[in-house]
């Protein structure tokens, strides 16, 4: 069905960023998605630019692209404390210095809504956070849909998005199947999805997928991730919403769960395959963790 699909899984830094590459590289796949550091600490080291160095060239070799870092849970442009807010802002200007450096196309983030605030405000105040960063080379930050919260609905991500889009930085959004799902969307039919689409408007505002089934059933707003075909969204569910909105075009990530490697090799089998109807040879397997 789709020879050129680019797709990937979140791969580990552990004992450095360019691991993530071989980790990629040993499953198969030709985009990748990380995070830079723990992404539940505020500490962060920064990145050798040797590391950085050798991290382009081991992903211009292999051609994994693009390179997608994941923000830190912790950051949290609307909080009210503004001890909180200090940290974030801290954060983010590192991490997303530290993406272009490695020259990451895309920086992905969830944004928490402030429930003492409405659409309007949290959307100016996300402005106002947003607008201390510099331009970048490479980077593009992508806000992310939740499976709960202000951001779980498309209309709000969308109005959001559109208050932040002037910011030279802020590229996109990022769909996760299992937040669409959880939120109410029911993408496994014709009518969910189209709902969906009319919120959304413009489909070009879509850079990335985060192709996730869902352990929880449709408007649970309960964020839990499931291997690909084994959730309530299922293979059929699937190959009908990349029926009616040709999102395959773009990169693919899974973030599946992953006690080990083995897991990501099955689930990336399972879209292959099963979703896009691709024959793979067997992955080497090479990488051991
Ligand atoms: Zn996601
Ligand atoms: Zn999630």
């Amino acid at each position: 069905m789709k020879k050129d699909l680019r797709i990937g899984v979140h791969n580990s830094i552990e004992g450095g960023v360019c691991n993530a590459v071989f980790e990629a590289e040993s499953l198969g796949t030709n985009t990748m998605q990380l995070f830079l550091h723990s992404p539940r600490t505020w500490q962060f080291k920064g990145i050798s630019q040797d590391d950085a160095r050798r991290f382009k060239v081991e992903v211009d070799e292999r051609d994994i692209k693009p390179v997608i870092v994941h923000s830190s849970y912790l950051i949290h442009p609307l909080s009210e404390n503004s001890d909180l807010l200090g940290k974030s802002k801290k954060l983010l200007s590192e991490e997303l210095k530290y993406s272009d450096l490695i020259t990451a196309e895309y920086y992905v983030i969830h944004i928490r809504g402030n429930k003492k605030h409405d659409l309007e405000v949290n959307t100016k105040n996300l402005f106002n956070f947003f607008r201390f960063l510099p331009e970048y080379k490479h980077v593009k930050l992508l806000l992310e849909n939740s499976a709960s919260g202000l951001t779980s609905n498309i209309s709000n991500l969308v109005y959001i998005f559109n208050g932040v889009k002037e910011i030279s930085v802020v590229g996109g959004i990022c769909i996760d199947t299992a937040h669409l799902y959880q939120a109410g969307y029911d993408i496994t039919k014709k009518e969910g999805i189209r709902k969906f689409l009319s919120e959304l408007g413009d489909k070009n505002l879509v850079k990335l997928i985060h192709l996730n089934d869902s352990k929880t059933e449709v408007g649970s707003y309960i964020d839990k991730h499931e291997h690909i075909g084994v959730g309530r969204i299922g293979i059929d569910g699937f190959k009908t919403f990349f029926t009616y909105t040709n999102f395959h075009r773009l990169p693919i990530i899974l973030e599946t769960p992953r006690p080990s490697v083995e897991y990501d090799i099955k689930n990336l089998r399972a879209v292959k395959e099963d979703i896009f109807g691709v024959r793979i040879s067997r992955g080497k397997g090479k990488y051991k963790r």
